[in-house]
């Protein structure tokens, strides 16, 4: 089983209330088991909402509300989904497919708290977990690079 980020296959869950649709990540999981979370707002955030960015140990939004909690549980609720959805299908979770960039989803780079575009080495709070349970992540920037190696390895 799959788990991926919910804005890449199309739900408004951005913190605009849009989508980061992809084409590609959607193509790929068209035969695939996965499982689709939104670590944000499973956390109890809207969608819109402002857009936050992590700051040291913390996630701070624009308004300079801290949502550090929000984004933890998020990311703890939708872990737990994942292992029960993997659970019903008698499944090992062998990848996570995540937003670029993102204070939860990203994942080796990731936004650096100015809220001035600029990225930064590091994981959002969803793939540091993810990381930390063992489970291989990547981005949606990466999905091609993926698919070769293991077309490759076939
Ligand atoms: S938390 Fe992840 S799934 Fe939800 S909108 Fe942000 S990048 Fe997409």
């Amino acid at each position: 089983m799959i788990i991926v980020s919910g804005c890449l296959l199309g739900i408004p869950c951005k913190y605009d209330g849009g989508t980061n649709l992809s084409k590609d990540v959607k193509e790929y999981l068209t035969d695939k088991s996965y499982a689709m979370v939104c670590p944000e707002t499973m956390g109890g955030l809207s969608a819109p909402r402002p857009p936050a960015e992590i700051v040291g140990d913390r996630v701070i939004n624009n308004q300079n509300e801290d949502v550090t909690e929000a984004f933890r549980l998020g990311a703890e609720k939708a872990w737990r989904l994942a292992c029960e959805r993997a659970e019903e299908k008698g499944e090992d979770i062998t990848l996570a497919i995540l937003k670029a960039r993102s204070p939860s989803c990203g994942s080796g780079r990731i936004y650096d708290g100015t809220f001035a575009g600029v990225v930064t080495d590091g994981d959002g709070i969803f793939a540091a977990l993810l990381k930390e349970k063992g489970i291989k992540v990547i981005t949606e920037d990466e999905l091609e690079a993926y698919i070769e190696e293991e077309t490759s390895n076939d």
